[in-house]
C-alpha cells in the first residue's frame, strides 16, 4: 500500500478537516501511512494561503494529536516549502524548527508576487506568451531541485493547472529539471490533484514521467488533499501511470531519510 505524504490542514486557510479527520479517512481507505505537508510559514507576512510562524507549534501539535487518536496509522510530519530565491536561509531555519520527516520543495511563485497556480493571476496567461511563462516556471523548478534543500519536489508541471500549455513537444521544457533530479538524486511526486483542476491531468505529464524514469529519478505518489475526502484520491490511476513508465518502487520517509518500498 502506498503512503500519501502531501496532505494539508486548515492552518493554510484553504483546506478543511483536522489531521485526525484525514487519518480516519486514510484508514477507512486502507492506508496505514500518511504524512502532512502544509504550506510553510514565511518570516514576514507574505500571502493569504499559509500558516503564520506563530501557528507552527499548533501545526506540529495537530499532527501529534492525530498520532495519538490513530495509533494504528503511521503519521509523518512534513512541510510543503515554497522555493523562493533569497529565502534559502529561511528554509534552513525552518528545517531546525521541528522533527520533520521530510521537506517538500514546491514552486508556486515564478516571479515576486506571482503565484502561477493562483486563479487571481489567470489573466497573466493572456498578457504573456504561454511559452514565456513556462520558461520562467521551469527555470524556477530546476533551481528548486538544485537547491538541495528538499527531500522531494512537488507537482512538477503545476504551471499547466489551468490548461495553458505551449504548442508542440513539451519535453524540452522538462529536460533541465529531469537532469537536475538525476544529478542531485532528488525524488519527485506524481500529484493526483491535477485531475481535479481545469487541466484534468495529473502532475507531471506522462512524457516527464518517462524521462524521469529513464534518468533514474525516484518517485512518490501523493494526493495534495485539501480535505479528508481527497486522501488517496486516484491513486489507482497514478500507480498505473507510474508502472507504465517503468516504476516499481516508491519511497517512505522518516527523519528526512528515505527507504524504498514496492509500488
Ligand atoms: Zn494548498
Ligand atoms: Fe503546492
Ligand atoms: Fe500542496
Ligand atoms: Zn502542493
Amino acid at each position: 500500500m502506498n503512503a500519501d505524504y502531501h496532505l494539508h490542514t486548515p492552518l493554510c486557510r484553504h483546506a478543511t478537516g483536522t489531521p485526525s479527520d484525514y487519518a480516519a479517512a486514510a484508514l477507512a481507505r486502507g492506508f496505514t501511512e500518511i504524512g502532512f505537508a502544509d504550506h510553510n510559514p514565511m518570516p514576514e507576512p507574505f500571502d493569504d494561503w499559509r500558516m503564520t510562524i506563530d501557528e507552527l507549534p499548533r501545526y506540529v501539535q495537530s499532527v501529534e494529536e492525530a498520532r495519538r487518536a490513530h495509533p494504528e496509522c503511521v503519521i509523518r510530519l512534513g512541510l510543503e516549502c515554497d522555493f523562493i530565491p533569497g529565502y534559502e536561509w529561511w528554509i534552513e531555519k525552518l528545517a531546525a524548527m521541528a522533527e520533520w520527516d521530510y521537506l517538500i520543495g514546491s514552486v508556486h511563485y515564478i516571479a515576486p508576487g506571482w503565484d502561477v497556480d493562483n486563479p487571481r493571476w489567470i489573466g497573466k496567461f493572456r498578457e504573456h506568451p504561454v511559452a514565456e511563462i513556462w520558461a520562467l516556471y521551469w527555470k524556477a523548478y530546476e533551481a528548486c531541485i538544485r537547491s538541495g534543500l528538499f527531500d522531494f519536489v512537488a507537482h512538477p508541471d503545476l504551471v499547466k493547472k489551468f490548461g495553458h500549455r505551449p504548442a508542440g513537444d513539451l519535453r524540452p521544457y522538462y529536460e533541465g529539471s529531469v537532469a537536475a533530479l538525476a544529478a542531485k538524486g532528488v525524488p519527485f511526486e506524481i500529484n493526483t490533484a491535477g485531475l481535479r483542476k481545469d487541466v484534468r491531468e495529473m502532475y507531471p505529464a506522462k512524457e516527464f514521467l518517462a524521462m524521469a524514469f529513464e534518468a533514474g529519478a525516484p518517485l512518490l505518489i501523493n494526493s495534495d488533499a485539501h480535505s479528508p475526502e481527497e486522501v488517496g484520491r486516484d491513486f489507482d490511476k497514478a500507480v498505473a501511470l507510474a508502472r507504465e513508465a517503468g516504476y516499481r518502487r516508491t519511497l517512505r520517509f522518516q527523519g528526512r531519510r528515505s527507504s524504498p518500498v514496492p509500488i
